[in-house]
């Protein structure tokens, strides 16, 4: 198995991808991992990538979860959240429930722009007009410019989400952004997820209580009905319905 050292395929912005014996251990470890618990999965992806391995989190209940064991796996591991400018208050207050309890900063990654300046620029607020270069613009090109810096990225996504995320594996090439991609709770499922968080006593998204379920940002989020999709709430009314992140194309 080659050091984490040797992956330098994986900060080249126009790379086409990793050499075929990258990809093969990929798989390999996908599939041996398949039957792992997720605290093993993060365990085996903190030894194998050390300082190059790093997470992305919107504090959704997987994020929280997986934040939660980091803390005792590998505290160190460099933890980042996308600061759009528009989260709801009640995410950013549940990273500073993160750093009172486990001590682990999350750094907030910006766009260039504050809000104020991009909505002087484009004539208003573009998630209303124009959500996909909204997201390009405040999510896809500041997650770009941090994972440069990794070789690979750790996210709470779960297969039965939706039709997109189906196919995830627990490791594999992020062809979007050209690293490893970890996903140590693909094959877990909600139910699953809100055991552990009640069982365990991990902090979460008191929006989740009050009928939010899958949360991003304020003005494209709403709370959602019993019967109703969990990622329904999410640029409801219109065709949208990932911001890009965790979609191949
Ligand atoms: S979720 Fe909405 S507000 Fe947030 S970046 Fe995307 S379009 Fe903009």
């Amino acid at each position: 198995m080659p050091a984490p050292d040797t992956l330098p395929e994986a900060v080249e912005p126009a790379a086409a991808g990793p050499p075929p014996s990258v990809r093969e251990e990929l798989a390999r470890a996908s599939r041996g991992l398949e039957s792992a618990s997720p605290p093993e999965i993060i365990a085996w992806a903190a030894e194998r990538f050390g300082d190059r391995l790093t997470m992305a989190t919107a504090f959704g209940p997987e994020g929280c979860l997986i934040l939660h064991w980091l803390a005792a796996i590998a505290p160190t591991t460099f933890v980042f959240n996308l600061d759009t400018g528009y989260q709801f208050p009640e995410t950013l207050a549940v990273r500073d429930r993160f750093a009172s309890r486990y001590g682990l900063e999350v750094a907030l990654e910006r766009p260039e722009t504050s809000v104020e300046d991009y909505e002087r620029t484009h004539g208003g607020p573009l998630y209303r007009t124009e959500p996909d270069r909204c997201c390009g613009d405040r999510k896809l090109a500041v997650i770009r410019r941090v994972l440069t810096r990794f070789d690979a990225w750790m996210s709470g996504i779960r297969r039965d989400q939706s039709p997109d995320r189906a196919a995830a594996a627990i490791v594999g090439w992020d062809h979007k952004f050209n690293v490893v991609k970890v996903s140590p709770l693909a094959n877990w499922t909600k139910a699953m997820v809100w055991d552990a968080i009640v069982r365990e006593q991990v902090p979460y998204n008191p929006l989740h209580d009050r009928g939010f379920v899958s949360i991003g940002c304020a003005p494209c989020t709403r709370a959602v009905g019993a019967h109703e999709d969990e990622r329904a709430g999410r640029w409801s009314g219109t065709a949208k319905t990932e911001c890009g992140l965790h979609s191949r194309s």
